[in-house]
């Protein structure tokens, strides 16, 4: 007998077939001897719609805690319907919105972090023979406010109540049926993983791989927790992501990525002199803008360029703040691009092999693709490029770099 945490995202839960489909599958796993939590999404499409609306009502930056109050109830909603479901089919189970199962979080938000979760409700309605279910991406902070965890945060609300309760495993169930060598959407000839090591697994949700928000893979890895990405529609094995030792095929490169949600800020013809980089990104981030890819470039002159990307949910304010340094520091001028897109590729095997980058760029270079920044460590390259060249960019990257059919464990 196991504890298992199974997560449903959206799709998973989209209508009331599936809902029933979902309990199906929850009551099957209990009746084989399981303890069973089950954390779950709103329904497809129903966190857009309710962002809209708050934009729609709210202006571009909508107060944060009415925000919250809002997003969440995609998820109450789930919660109420799967519960329903689940005891139709003659099985005991609870709801359990945030606040009730005490996920306390800090007073962020929007990008609320998770303090600390009081199991004792949930493991009171284990004990019972009961199955929890509870809300993803919702939790509650000191004053009693209502707080989310950013969006996909469902996947860090099920990896958090399983470290808590120490569970065996957690299952995410999802539209893919694992985690694929790229975005199967883009990259049809993308191949499921088998395992994926925490490392791996964390470059690529932080590099774009949405599969997971990044920070459940960083709960999962501090606490030793299997995570298995599976699909929602079928029985088949899905990608275990675990740690390094236990993955035996050895990819140079595991996974191609993208991100189309950066745009980047340039600072030009500033002085080359000590305190200018101080100058302009102390200001960023104190507003909490997160900085991402970072060029300066040498000058000859005397005067160089500072190139950087922000999110961009933050590129208008980031723009604004940068104009501001940049006529305090005398630049010759600021400019901003939000047409880019940041792709890289990710795999453990880059430690130990040289001369990646320099195939990647040759790729690019074979698609006359121009790279703008690049960004590299140890396991991981990323350029960005124009927008447009995004998807192509991954197709020629994933053909040079992940063979087709490549099934055997193998060494480049
Ligand atoms: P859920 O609603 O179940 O949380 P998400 O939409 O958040 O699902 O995540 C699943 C999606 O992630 C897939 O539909 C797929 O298009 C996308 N994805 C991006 N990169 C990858 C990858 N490397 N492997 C698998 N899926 C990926
Ligand atoms: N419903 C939330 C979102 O769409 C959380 C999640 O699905 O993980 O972002
Ligand atoms: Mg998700």
């Amino acid at each position: 007998m196991a504890l298992i945490v199974q997560k449903f995202g959206g799709t998973s839960v989209a209508d009331a077939d599936r809902i029933r489909s979902v309990a199906r599958r929850v009551v099957a796993t209990r009746e084989a001897g399981n303890d069973v939590v089950v954390c779950v999404s709103a329904m497809a499409g129903e966190t857009d719609k309710l962002v809209g609306l708050a934009r729609e009502l709210g202006g571009d930056q909508p107060t944060p805690r009415e925000y919250d109050v809002l997003v969440s109830t995609g998820e109450q909603v789930t919660i109420a319907l799967l519960t329903m479901a689940i005891r139709q089919l003659g099985q005991r189970a609870s709801s359990f919105t945030g606040a009730q199962m005490g996920m306390r979080t800090d007073a962020s938000h929007m990008r609320a972090r998770i303090e600390s979760i009081d199991t004792e409700g949930l493991r009171a309605e284990l004990d019972a023979g009961g199955v929890a279910v509870i809300a993803g991406f919702q939790g509650i902070d000191e004053a009693g406010n209502i707080t989310t965890l950013g969006r996909g945060g469902s996947d860090t609300s099920a990896v958090a109540v399983a470290c808590a309760l120490k569970a065996d495993v957690c299952e995410i169930y999802s539209d893919v049926d694992g985690v694929y060598t790229a975005d199967p959407r883009w990259v049809p000839s993308a191949r499921k993983l088998e395992k994926i090591s925490y490392e791996e697994m964390l470059e690529m949700a932080s590099l774009g791989a949405k599969v997971l928000q990044i920070r459940s893979v960083k709960f999962a890895m501090r606490y030793g927790l299997p995570l298995h990405v599976r699909s929602s529609f079928d029985d088949s094995e899905g990608t275990w992501v675990t740690r390094e030792e236990e993955v035996m095929e050895r990819l140079v490169v595991s996974g191609v990525t993208y991100n189309l949600d950066e745009s980047k800020i340039r600072v030009r013809g500033v002085k080359d002199q000590p305190g200018i980089a101080a100058s302009v990104f102390t200001p960023l981030s104190a507003a909490g803008i997160v900085v991402d890819v970072i060029i300066q470039n040498l000058s000859s002159d005397g005067s160089t360029d500072l190139t950087f990307t922000v999110p961009k949910a933050d590129y208008a304010r980031a723009l604004e703040i940068s104009s501001e340094t940049g006529a305090r520091v005398g630049a010759e001028g600021v400019e901003g691009d939000e047409d880019i897109a940041k792709v890289s590729i990710v795999g453990l095997g880059m430690r130990d092999h040289a001369g990646v980058a320099t195939k990647m760029f040759n790729v690019l270079a074979d698609e006359r693709i121009n790279i703008q920044l690049i960004n590299t460590s140890e396991i991981k390259i990323s350029v960005v490029i124009e927008r447009k060249y995004a998807e192509l960019a991954v197709r020629a990257l994933h053909a040079a770099f992940v063979p087709a059919g490549a099934a055997e464990p193998r060494e480049e």
